[in-house]
């Protein structure tokens, strides 16, 4: 009896781990598809300086027009093309994109902003990723200080060395490095001094309780003081109330991003926002 038991349930087992793979596959053929179709769209989350009120920046983020499922999240495909190597091809055109956009912004006339783009570890860590963020850059004529890399500290993590390496070449092409989700990984202070970044994005994480938590008002003012020591610029993003505005203008939050600016817009739309105090 017991090997009965024994038996169904492995058989129960087995079936479900081989439709979960069949599922997985299926996963991955409709990505390759997305990307083949470009069923992909990126929309545009502006950044805003504290002390000037301008929108100096936006965050580039990938959604997926899915024909019979809507809109996307990436939350829901990049794990999956990570696993699968599809944030290679995916990353690339994402790169691409937003230079380009960036570009077509400037040609039209619009004071010039930085577009930041989200790395993932596996694109960061391939070969010729460095040339490859080189080439978008000559393909769309945008330059390298118009566009900024966003990276983890766990994508760093994984392999200090390489990593520092990596961003001293980015670097050097002019681009701008920032680190991305602050405060959830687990960079030692003396490992943050030595990557070449400009920017620490404040996760959202610590900013979603401000400004009643005690603990992550703390933790943001750290963060903040931390940053301007090491001579670095601090964003917080997920700010979606004026209360959380206040508290980290007062505790002298350079930039924020977030719903209570704007949220993640597409390209059009970022241009008639940037244009209204302008054109
Ligand atoms: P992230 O880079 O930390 O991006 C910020 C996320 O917070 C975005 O979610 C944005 O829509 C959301 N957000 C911004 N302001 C607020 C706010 O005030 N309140 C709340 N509740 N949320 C806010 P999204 O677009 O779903 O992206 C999730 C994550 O997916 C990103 O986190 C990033 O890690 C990843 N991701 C997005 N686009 C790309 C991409 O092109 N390539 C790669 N590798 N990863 C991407
Ligand atoms: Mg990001
Ligand atoms: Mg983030
Ligand atoms: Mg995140």
């Amino acid at each position: 009896r017991a090997k009965e038991i024994g038996r169904d349930a492995v058989q129960v087992f087995t079936f479900e781990l081989a439709a979960r793979a069949h599922e997985k596959l299926e996963r991955q053929e409709e990505l390759r598809r997305a990307l083949a179709q470009t069923e992909f769209f990126l929309q545009y989350q502006p950044q805003m300086d504290l002390v000037t009120g301008r929108i100096f920046a936006v965050e580039a983020l990938i959604r997926w027009r899915h024909p019979e499922r809507g809109i996307v999240s990436p939350g829901e495909f990049i794990p999956l093309a990570e696993e699968t190597g599809l944030i290679g091809p995916i990353g690339d055109w994402t790169l691409r994109t937003a230079c380009r956009q960036n570009k077509a912004w400037q040609l039209s006339g619009l004071p010039p902003i930085v577009v930041s783009v989200n790395v993932s570890a596996r694109q960061f860590q391939e070969r010729d990723w460095v040339e490859r963020v080189a080439a978008a850059l000559e393909e769309s004529g945008l330059e390298a200080r118009y566009l900024e890399l966003e990276l983890t500290e766990s994508l760093i993590m994984e392999d200090v060395q390489q990593a520092v390496e990596t961003m001293h070449r980015l670097e050097q092409l002019g681009v701008h490095l920032a680190i991305d989700d602050f405060g959830t990984g687990y960079s030692s202070l003396s490992s943050l001094k030595r990557f070449p970044v400009g920017r620490l994005k404040i996760d959202r994480s610590f900013v979603k309780d401000l400004p009643g938590d005690s603990d992550d008002a703390a933790i943001a003012t750290a963060v903040i003081s931390l940053g301007h020591l090491l001579q670095l610029r601090v964003i917080a993003e997920g700010v979606e109330t004026r209360e959380q505005l206040d508290f980290l203008r007062a505790a002298g939050c350079d930039e924020i991003q977030g719903y209570y600016i704007s949220r993640p817009i597409d390209a059009m739309a970022l241009q008639a926002l940037l244009c209204l105090p302008h054109c």
